[in-house]
């Protein structure tokens, strides 16, 4: 069992796939053009397994693939299928912008993929488009249509930002509604690679729209989501993910593993430790030290919940969200 210095039960993984993506959104990536990390740095499918075989071994139940865009990767449906053939139980999950999703969702559904999340800013064209910098929605709904066609659990996740899509929260809401999906709305985390005049709403903003429709209930916290769920009247649920809350961080159960090799401890902070070299050269023993140092560093808490509001220096992109 993996336990960090504060007590918290790790049994989560995360993995950016690449940090490479096909969309630009505003939250996300820096405005300016930057180089991608070379692609010799990236580590290969069979050496993420290596290590994602000794993490199961030592408690990991559950694998979440993101990036970047982790469609963009080739083979990611062999990948599915390795960790599926180690061990069929593991929670098995990606998050993706479902762009390429249409093509795909059934390969990857019988590979041995169980849940799906996939991130929907706006049902109106040009305001998608105005998140992303590219005109995405059509491909976007198809592909989450295909994901619940195959018979994927599909969440969807949506990050309200003051004045570009704070007027579709109930629309988002009605559109899961309709289609059987838990939406989870995500405060904008700030960083400094996102647009700088960005504002995300609070969770109480959130809950004050959807209020203004809807009454419902704050359901009791499970200790492994990192959303609080709320229910509407007739029983359909939402979630909020808060960081912003002080109490955001106690529940913490998760590790996360880039493209590059590197473990990160939290998703706030710039520290990280590289276990490229060992999976590559087969020393797993040194890799699985590497994971034990950085959850003995992992922090208590991140900083988006101090009343300064400062921002992250770290790139979702690269972390995976
Ligand atoms: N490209 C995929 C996608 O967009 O779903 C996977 C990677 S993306 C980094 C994972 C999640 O992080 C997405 O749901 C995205 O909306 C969210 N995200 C990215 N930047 C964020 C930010 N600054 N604040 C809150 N959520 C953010
Ligand atoms: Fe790409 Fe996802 Fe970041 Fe958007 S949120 S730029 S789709 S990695």
């Amino acid at each position: 069992m993996l336990i960090d210095a504060h007590g918290r039960k790790v049994d989560y993984l995360r993995i950016s796939v690449t940090e490479r993506c096909n969309f630009r959104c505003q939250y996300c990536m820096p405005e300016k053009p930057f180089s991608w990390v070379p692609k010799e740095n990236i580590l290969s499918f069979e050496d993420m397994f290596k290590f994602v075989k000794a993490s199961i071994d030592l408690g990991i139940k559950k694998i979440r693939l993101t990036g970047g865009e982790p469609l963009l990767r080739e083979d990611l449906d062999k990948f599915i299928a390795m960790i599926y053939g180690y061990d069929s139980s593991i929670d098995l999950a990606l998050t993706t912008n479902g762009f390429l999703l249409k093509s795909v969702a059934s390969r990857l559904k019988n590979a041995g993929l169980k849940r799906i999340n996939i991130s929907l800013d706006s049902l109106i064209p040009h305001k998608a488009a105005k998140i992303a910098q590219k005109d995405v929605l059509k491909d976007v709904l198809e592909g989450i249509l295909e994901a619940k066609k195959v018979g994927l659990e599909v969440k969807i996740n949506s990050v309200p930002i003051q004045g570009i899509n704070d007027d579709e929260i109930i629309d988002l809401l009605e559109f899961c509604k309709k289609e059987g999906f838990k939406i989870r709305f995500i405060e904008f985390m700030e960083n400094s690679h996102a647009t700088s005049s960005l504002k995300g709403l609070k969770s109480s903003q959130i809950q004050n729209i959807i209020s203004q429709k809807y009454n419902f209930l704050k359901l009791p916290r499970e200790s492994s989501s990192p959303a609080q769920y709320f229910a509407l009247e007739d029983g359909y649920e939402f979630g909020i993910i808060e960081p912003h809350l002080d109490d955001f961080c106690t529940s913490c159960n998760r590790i996360r593993l880039t493209a590059e090799g590197y473990l990160i401890p939290c998703l706030y902070f710039e520290d990280a430790m590289s276990i490229r070299d060992y999976v590559r050269n087969g020393d797993i023993d040194k890799a699985v030290e590497v994971l034990k140092t950085v959850l003995r560093n992992k922090p208590e808490k991140n900083k988006w919940s101090e009343d300064s509001n400062t921002d992250s220096s770290r790139a979702f992109y690269e972390t995976g969200g």
